[in-house]
């Protein structure tokens, strides 16, 4: 995919002045001139071309010659809640979300965690999200938050399909699930939650199973959390998390029968 910059500002008129590290990078990396086309996107699921018209020593300007919807998104709406691992390893798993299309990524705040989320942890985490989507052509920006464990519980919607990975749970999904997708024509919806190295307290899965979540086991081995989150990006993504009939649309359904083969 050609480079793609990323405006934090709403593209709403014809002109955008580009400054900062992305101008920095634009004009003493790249060398560009006036005449010159690039890729904007601006996080609300368009994607622009934009022409360089001026160009100062630390800013340009440009002219927006096209807007285009580009819908890159996935077919599920997938919110994944994670507790997060440490260092490097955050950026990793924050990286492959972004690739494979989870709408909100969610650090949740548990019993056993090693890392406590804050307010400087969100915004690292969104400058990976910002990077990734220059990447992999996402024009949408997978949201960051973070929420303690009974509040993440809490506000799913009861209608989605909840999953929390634990190892030795069993979802038993083909089997009238507990989970009741109402409007055919929206997107399936799916909450999963992984937890910390140490795994989730019997308390916190049990407070999950009251409120409806269906406990998920990925295997007899224990994953790594950031593998344990990718693997259930993945399955989420082929639309295997849920039960066929949610898979109104088409392009699930292919992804789905390519997956079963
Ligand atoms: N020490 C814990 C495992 C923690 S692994 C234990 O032995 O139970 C970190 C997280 O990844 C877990 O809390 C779980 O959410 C997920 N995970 C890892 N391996 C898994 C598996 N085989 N099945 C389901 N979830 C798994």
């Amino acid at each position: 995919m050609a480079d793609r910059y990323f405006v934090d500002k709403p593209i709403t008129g014809t002109d955008v002045t580009l400054s900062g590290a992305v101008a920095h990078h634009l004009l003493h990396v790249m060398r560009a001139r006036a005449g010159t086309e690039i890729t904007l996107f601006d996080g609300s699921g368009a994607e622009f071309t934009g022409r360089i018209q001026q160009v100062a020593r630390d800013r340009l300007e440009l002219t927006i010659v096209e807007r285009r919807e580009v819908d890159r998104e996935s077919s599920v709406q997938f919110t994944l809640g994670v507790a997060l691992p440490k260092g490097d390893r955050q950026r990793w798993l924050l990286e492959k979300a972004v690739e494979m299309g989870v709408t909100s990524f969610v650090a949740i705040d548990t019993a056993r965690a090693v890392v406590r989320p804050n307010d400087g942890t969100i915004e690292r985490l969104r400058r990976t999200v910002i990077e990734a989507s220059k990447q992999c052509g996402r024009n949408r920006l997978m949201d960051v938050s973070i929420a303690a464990w009974p509040d993440f519980l809490r506000v799913a919607p009861a209608a989605a399909m909840r999953l929390i990975a634990h190892p030795g749970g069993s979802a038993n999904r083909s089997a009238s699930p507990v989970a009741t997708q109402a409007p055919v024509s929206e997107r399936p919806t799916i909450w999963a939650a992984v937890g910390p190295e140490g795994g989730f307290t019997d308390a916190e899965v049990a407070a999950a199973i009251e409120l409806g979540w269906q406990p998920l086991d990925l295997g007899s081995r224990i994953l790594r959390i950031e593998t344990a989150a990718l693997v259930i990006a993945v399955l989420a993504s082929f639309g295997q998390l849920v039960p066929s009939a949610w898979l109104q649309h088409d392009s699930m359904v292919i992804e789905r029968n390519l997956a079963d083969q």
